[in-house]
């Protein structure tokens, strides 16, 4: 087939090189400069954590170890108090670990591969075009300012958020609901290429409404990102003044103060970005062949890190419907099912931040952690926390969804037992904690799914 993208961003990267891989013809389509001849062209400058769902699609694209050479495995994350010590908090009972990376490394890597295939071609400042009429094929600016239709077998839109392949699907419907709270980056320095803070962690500060995180980098740096509501109190909008930056660092995230020198600096020159999900009801426009991946269908806000790693599953299972069933009605079927997972995935999302900038604080939280680790361990096969589910597994997130649901009703039960702090203590499952799982557990088997 020959295939036309929009977008050299990670999803359409990925997408390109699985299908130049397996000998399809592709055109990558991208606005900007080529990311790997330096700065110019370069976005977004943060690191993301990579899951097993990303990897596993990494994998399928025969490139995991490499990612891996680029890759900082992140085992909990170090939870910063105002007043107390940190505390790690391990992600699983089984020591999986998340992997910070750098969105440009990866990219470019991404890039590199799907053309060294010798299938994929790319076409960077080509800008695709809004669409005007709805018979409309898409229609792009080249670098030369000549403006073409590609002629092709299928068109593929992976060109972010503000996706404007969206436009060539008819009815699609798009909605972006924002939320109230908005993200900065703030780089923590390297010391001489060491690590200021324990690089295999992820560092949260969570302070009720708002937090600050951390993951490292390969250069010894942090990127920081701070979550603060766009207005009103402990907002972007309060912080007018350097004193009123400094002074807020210093109240709220004590021990970040003297780690980042020129925290004034970047906070004034590094923007407030929005954040939002992505609502769309179509994806898939038959009469012309185009559909759309990755964010431009169904952006997350990025509090489970899951994202990129949607959108990389979103490559493998169209791989491997292609595999499988051949070229012919794939992305319908691919449709039919996926928009029941991202859905889930985006309320997912939204949840977790309660638990990133508050939960995860609070002593109840890290007893239900506790008592599930331990529930794991001794029901590997019915129990896998949330967490897991969403983090380290391929459990579809539609299925992730209801069956956090079924565990969340039982832990309420299991929380309510009287001293239940000190039962939690004990070797082996309390019998009331026991006598709650025999009554109400549920049937299925996770590794079934
Ligand atoms: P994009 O990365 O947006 O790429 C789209 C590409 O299309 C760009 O290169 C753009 O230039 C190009 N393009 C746009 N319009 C056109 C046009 N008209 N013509 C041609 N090209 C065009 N995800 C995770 O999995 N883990 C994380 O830890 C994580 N952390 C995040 C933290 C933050 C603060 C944010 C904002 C997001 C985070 N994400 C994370 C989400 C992740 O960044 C996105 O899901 C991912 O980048 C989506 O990839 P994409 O290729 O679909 O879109």
């Amino acid at each position: 087939m020959k295939i036309a993208v929009f977008g050299a961003g990670l999803v359409g990267s990925l997408y390109a090189l699985l299908m130049a891989k397996a000998g399809h013809k592709i055109e990558v389509y991208e606005k900007r400069p080529d990311i790997r001849k330096g700065t110019k062209g370069r976005s977004r400058s943060i690191n993301l954590a990579l899951s097993t769902r990303g990897k596993t699609a990494l994998e399928k694209a025969g490139i995991l170890e490499e990612v891996f050479k680029l890759c900082i495995p992140m085992s909990g994350r170090m939870v910063h108090k105002i007043s107390e010590k940190t505390q790690l908090q391990p992600y699983s009972v089984y020591n999986d670990s998340i992997d910070s990376v750098s969105r440009n490394f990866l990219n470019e890597l991404l890039i590199h591969e799907a053309e060294k295939t010798g299938n994929c071609n790319y076409f960077f400042n080509s800008e695709l075009l809004p669409c005007k009429n709805d018979h409309d094929l898409p229609t792009i600016v080249l670098e030369n300012k000549d403006v073409i239709s590609p002629k092709v077998d299928f068109y593929l839109g992976a060109d972010g958020v503000n996706s404007i392949c969206r436009t060539y699907i008819k009815d699609n419907n798009f909605r972006l609901e924002k939320i109230s709270h908005q993200y900065k980056e703030i780089e923590f320095p390297d010391n001489n290429g060491k690590h200021i803070l324990d690089k295999n962690a992820l560092h949260i500060w969570p302070r009720g409404e708002y937090m600050f995180i951390g993951l490292p980098n390969l250069d010894g740096s942090f990127t920081g990102t701070l979550f603060l509501p766009e207005e009103g109190v402990n907002s972007f909008a309060e912080l007018k003044t350097a004193k009123d930056v400094n002074d807020f660092f210093v109240a709220k995230f004590p021990d970040t103060s003297d780690l980042i020198p020129d925290l004034v600096d970047q906070f004034f020159k590094n923007p407030s970005s929005n954040l939002g999900t992505v609502w769309v009801d179509k994806w898939y426009d038959d009469r012309k062949k185009i559909g759309i991946i990755g964010d431009a269908a169904h952006g997350v806000v990025p509090f489970y890190g899951q994202g990129m790693n949607t959108g990389f599953e979103d490559c493998r299972l169209l791989f491997e419907l292609i595999e499988k069933e051949g070229f012919e009605s794939h992305f319908e079927k691919f449709v039919a099912t996926r928009k029941e997972d991202t859905d889930a995935i985006a309320k997912l999302s939204i949840n977790n931040f309660i638990e990133m900038r508050d939960l995860v604080a609070q002593p109840k939280f890290i007893l239900q952690k506790k008592i599930e680790g331990k529930i794991q361990e001794m029901f590997p096969s019915k129990w896998m926390p949330l967490y897991s589910m969403v983090s380290f597994s391929n459990i579809p997130y539609s299925v992730v969804y209801n069956k956090s649901l079924v565990q969340q009703s039982i832990m309420d039960q299991i929380m309510q037992i009287q001293d239940i702090e000190e039962k939690a203590n004990q070797e082996s499952l309390a019998p009331e904690i026991l006598s709650i799982l025999s009554t109400s557990f549920y049937n299925s088997d996770i590794r079934q799914v």
